[in-house]
């Protein structure tokens, strides 16, 4: 089976590791979590970053920075991954969600004006499927209403807004390293900041809330999101590869447009001419007049030994935030996308064999 993504480890990441456990230095302390954390602040261009356990307690933490609790609204699109909305409900805020932009699928900020209230604190735009967000309309918009900008880049290493990194934007911006992203620590997360105020706010809650000058004594209540040096020591063997992992991710993406090129009913993965995708998952839209539906493709795919994935399910239709509304364009994506398989290690030829086999199951099924 063609998997939809999976891990290159084949850096220094075994060096790395292997020098924590000879050293002994496995947990939170150790020299790999600063190294991480400095390097991946240079990478994005911000003063500060603070490693974390995982993305979603990133999310979590810069909203808990930003003070953002009960009776607070948080703008965020219903078309991403889970926890981009749980984080704010974890604070006790409401999520509230919108709908995204039809031709390069990300939230669209002409919705945005409409959403906010005397109650909104937030804006979460999320890098969908490693296509940044609109993040100079959303950023004028936020500014215009004095709102906060959390950049969701959990899904966008190595992806670019006009020129400048994605994760550099937000006033807080938050990257996950679960094992199937670009870049992996297996679980871990970090938040980048170019604010010293919220950084040592950040690097304290992370830690118990514990007084950086009076050891066990906590002032209010704090968490443990520390990422280990086992992590750290994995992270930064993956960002020595970041650009290689980009550049595999980009040619998968040529490749794919190519073999599926004209096919009636498949739309491609879209890339704004504001921007730079790093094809985190290579995605397409499948519609009529393709004769399978999406998940007959997807079936039919996994019986030729290819994996894929559906889009995520638009959040407001879900029994975790249900909303009585309909937002249209995100329904439309969350029914119709796949997400194929996305990993650097893939081979040309493996791009040519999906690309075969959906183009042979629309001529099957039609004859
Ligand atoms: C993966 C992901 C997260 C959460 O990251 P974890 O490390 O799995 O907690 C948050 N937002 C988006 C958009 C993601 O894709």
């Amino acid at each position: 089976m063609i998997p939809v993504a999976e891990p290159d480890l084949r850096g220094n990441e075994l060096k790395y590791v292997t020098e924590c456990v000879t050293t002994e230095w496995v947990s939170s302390l150790g020299k790999y979590v600063g190294a991480f954390e400095e390097r991946m602040a240079e990478i994005c261009g911000r003063r500060y970053a603070i490693s974390v356990s995982n993305g979603t307690t990133a999310l979590h933490l810069a909203l808990v920075v930003l003070g953002i609790g009960p009776g607070d609204e948080v703008i965020v699109p219903t078309l991403t991954f889970v926890a981009t909305a749980n984080a704010a409900s974890y604070n006790g805020a409401t999520p509230v969600f919108a709908d995204s932009e039809p031709g390069y699928w990300q939230i669209d900020p002409a919705q945005l004006e409409g959403l906010i209230t005397e109650r909104t604190k937030a804006i979460m735009p999320v890098d969908l499927y490693g296509h940044p967000a609109d993040m100079g309309a959303i950023l004028a918009i936020a500014r215009a209403h004095n709102l906060y900008v959390i950049e969701d880049a959990a899904e966008a290493h190595g992806a670019m807004y006009r020129g400048k990194p994605c994760g550099s934007m937000g006033d807080m911006s938050c990257f996950s390293f679960y094992g199937n992203k670009v870049i992996t620590t297996g679980e871990g997360g970090m938040i980048l900041t170019d604010n010293e105020e919220w950084y040592e706010r950040a690097r304290m809650l992370r830690d118990h809330a514990m007084s950086p000058t009076e050891r066990y004594y906590h002032p209010e209540i704090g968490f443990n999101y520390r990422m280990t040096n086992i992590q750290a020591a994995l992270g930064l063997a993956q960002l020595e590869r970041l650009d290689e992992f980009v550049a595999a991710k980009r040619r998968n993406a040529e490749l794919y447009a190519k073999g599926l090129k004209g096919v009636p009913g498949i739309t491609l993965a879209p890339e704004a001419e504001w921007a730079q995708n790093c094809y985190w998952m290579y995605s397409i839209l499948v519609d009529e007049p393709y004769p399978l539906s999406r998940n007959e493709l997807m079936a039919a795919l996994r019986a030729r030994g290819v994996d894929s994935r559906p889009f995520f399910r638009a959040i407001h239709t879900m029994p975790c935030h249900p909303r009585d509304i309909q937002l249209p364009v995100a329904e439309h994506l969350a029914a119709t996308g796949i997400n194929l398989p996305s990993s650097v290690k893939l081979t040309e030829e493996q791009i040519a064999y999906i690309c075969q086999q959906i183009r042979e199951l629309a001529k099957e099924r039609a004859a």
